[in-house]
């Protein structure tokens, strides 16, 4: 396997390599005991004739959250584009719930239960909070549970609720950040990829939306998929990390340990 990955709670994967760190994962994923949701082996994307990802390989467990780290340009969002079927993949496979999904197009993996909110949210400025809502529910036959998941929104985001009159331009970047989250939930994703979801708010509003990403994974089994310049705050409530560097996956972990390993913490996340 060329620069890849199970991210399996103990394993730790660097170039290929895989070092088992001497705790009690198995290398299974496993957290909720629902086996794999994605896998992903020898994936190849980028921009015309450019690769930027390399031969991406990623086992991501159903019922987990997942993030994603590493520097500028390493190659994160492109992951998120063409697991979410914005970029085409050159080589590899997608399998999502056990269906091979590279070649998929974006409304297919909608249906499918495949959620993105890209970075800079896309919150279509001149709509209400309520219009932006009701287009992440637009595509659904079960319109009573497309009505529920409305509501269930409302309820998870209060100051939704108290502005559902207001056009998109008129929130603050939280309630813009609120607002691109809750679009994705109307829509009962099962896998929600989710790219720097803490890009220009303040720390507590950052630690609601992590802790938001917890009670969504314990409380529904939302498997996440979470790009994050913040690794503090991904690695707290992450089952776990996969760190990636120039378009290669460079190490795999469970959090706690990507947390608590000085050693790894210098060496792939630079604190
Ligand atoms: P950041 O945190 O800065 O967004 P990232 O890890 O998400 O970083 P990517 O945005 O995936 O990294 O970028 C990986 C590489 O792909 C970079 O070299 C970047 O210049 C290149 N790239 C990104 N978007 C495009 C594009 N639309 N066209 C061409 N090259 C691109």
């Amino acid at each position: 396997m060329s620069g890849g990955i199970t991210a399996g709670a103990g394993d730790i994967v660097t170039g290929g390599d895989t070092v088992t760190r001497g705790d009690t994962a198995t290398g299974e994923a496993g957290a909720a005991g629902g086996g794999v949701l994605l896998e992903v082996r020898g994936l190849v994307a980028g921009y015309g004739a450019v690769p930027v990802l390399h031969e991406v390989d990623l086992t991501i467990p159903t019922g987990t959250i997942t993030a994603v780290l590493g520097a500028n340009g390493a190659g994160k969002t492109t992951l998120l584009r063409a697991l979410s079927g914005l970029i085409r993949p050159t080589a590899g496979r997608i399998r999502f719930d056990g269906a091979e999904l590279r070649d998929a197009r974006v409304e297919h993996l909608v249906r499918r239960g495949l959620a993105h909110v890209p970075e800079g949210r896309g919150v279509v400025a001149e709509l209400t909070v309520d219009e932006n809502l009701r287009l992440g529910g637009l595509w659904r036959r079960d319109r009573q549970d497309a009505r529920r998941a409305l509501a269930e929104v409302y309820d998870l985001f209060e100051p939704l609720a108290r502005r559902r009159r207001h056009a998109g331009h008129q929130l603050s970047g939280g309630e813009r950040q609120m607002l691109a989250l809750g679009r994705a939930l109307v829509a009962r994703p099962r896998l929600l990829l989710l790219d720097e979801p803490s890009l220009g708010l303040a720390p507590r509003v950052t630690a609601q939306i992590m802790a938001l990403l917890g009670r969504l994974r314990d409380g529904t089994g939302l498997t996440v998929l979470l790009v994050e310049q913040n690794v503090r705050g991904a690695l707290a409530v992450a089952d776990q990390g996969v760190v990636m560097s120039l378009g290669r996956v460079v190490a795999a972990a469970g959090a706690a340990r990507l947390r608590d390993d000085e050693e790894l913490r210098h060496a792939y996340l630079g604190f």
